[in-house]
């Protein structure tokens, strides 16, 4: 029986989480799902970000769902000593994980193609995953410096560390339409030659069936709104995954609708990408979708369980054109949309 443990957090974290929680128990009633606290929630009832019980629940989780971790710029959290504060907690699982892969969908549902910023004719069928390596390059580097009216940092990457992220990104390319764009700036950077070369030679040994194109990074950024449709999965390095990935994020048209899955060699780590929502917690109007989808790719990608994934995937669309959030200009409440998601699942199963 593999072991889930959920962190629903702040925010609006706990009411989406208790909607995926429902979701997956319907899916897959054999999972154990344990639930433990993080952030702001576990400040106030144990007084640290990441207690011990949750740390040794993590540990021998077969994959972890998270909600949310803050509060409000005003919370009083924040006035603590940096590592006492929620996000505290949220690093720290992250470093605890060791994930080195974060994984980000970006689709535009059919029949959603009015809520993209993107003409419908561009918006149509986009499907893009991207693959963002994350614990290495210019955020992590050691060799960094402000001194006065100089300062550095630096990217440095090493082959491994390249080959490993490489290897997810084929992976998940042979489980879709098997084209995998590796984004760079080989033209003017060394360590982007170093990560060309890595990739290529990943694809060269065990993926020649699949499709790799190099691009450069400036040019991804133009085409991921111009033309996003050439996209499969688009690999990146840390710095540049982070900015792409947030323009893509923009093209389903809201933040509610954005799953995400951090996945090293244990277990993995699945969340929606919105924050904490301080704005509308506690009303019972927040999107689950993200969430949601974030339990949908905990199957796929944690639990190898991809046809309950698609379940749920298609259950959440359908729910998705039937009635949508506030979010979408809909007037579904986090419940009633959950349960819609759960009668389409009675449907499908
Ligand atoms: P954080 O600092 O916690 O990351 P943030 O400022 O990045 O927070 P979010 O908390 O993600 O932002 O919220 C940005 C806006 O999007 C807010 O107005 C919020 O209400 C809205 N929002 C975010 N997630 C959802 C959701 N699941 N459903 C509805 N609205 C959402
Ligand atoms: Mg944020």
């Amino acid at each position: 029986m593999p072991k889930i443990v959920t962190l629903p957090g702040d925010g609006i974290g706990p009411e989406v989480t208790a909607a995926a929680v429902e979701v997956l128990r319907e899916v897959a009633p054999d999972l154990t799902i344990e639930e433990h606290l993080i952030g702001g929630a576990a400040i106030e009832q144990t007084g640290e970000p990441f207690p011990a019980a949750t740390r040794g629940a993590v540990r021998e989780a077969d994959a972890v769902l998270l909600g949310t971790v803050g509060g409000p710029q005003d919370s009083p959290w924040n006035r603590l000593p940096r590592p006492q504060r929620p996000e505290s907690g949220l690093l720290a699982l992250r470093r605890l994980m060791g994930c080195y892969a974060n994984l980000r969908p970006v689709r535009v549902l059919p029949g959603l193609e009015h809520l993209s910023p993107l003409r419908p004719e561009l918006a149509r069928g986009v499907d893009i995953l991207i693959v963002r390596e994350l614990l290495g390059g210019i955020y992590f580097d050691g060799d960094r410096r402000l001194d006065g009216d100089s300062a550095h940092n630096t990217m440095r990457y090493t082959r491994a560390e390249v080959e490993r992220v490489a290897r997810v990104a084929f992976w998940a390319a042979a489980q879709r339409r098997g084209r995998v764009t590796s984004v760079d700036k080989a033209n003017v950077l060394e360590v982007s030659e170093l990560w060309r070369s890595a990739v290529q030679d990943v694809h060269d040994r065990k993926y020649r069936d699949l499709h790799l194109n190099h691009e450069y990074v400036d040019s991804v950024a133009m085409l991921l709104v111009s033309n996003p449709g050439r996209y499969d999965v688009v690999l990146t390095e840390n710095l540049f995954g982070d900015i792409l990935s947030d323009l893509a994020a923009v093209i389903p048209g809201s933040l509610g609708l954005m799953p995400s899955a951090s996945l090293g060699d244990g277990a993995g780590l699945f969340e929606p990408i919105h924050g904490s929502a301080p704005d509308i917690a506690g009303q019972g109007v927040a999107n689950p979708a993200a969430a949601i989808l974030s339990a949908a790719m905990l199957l796929r990608h944690g639990l190898n369980r991809p046809a309950l994934a698609n379940q749920i995937d298609g259950a959440v669309a359908q729910a998705l054109r039937a009635g949508p959030t506030a979010d979408l200009g809909g007037r579904a409440g986090t419940q009633a949309f959950t349960d819609r998601v759960l009668e389409g699942l009675q449907v499908t199963s």
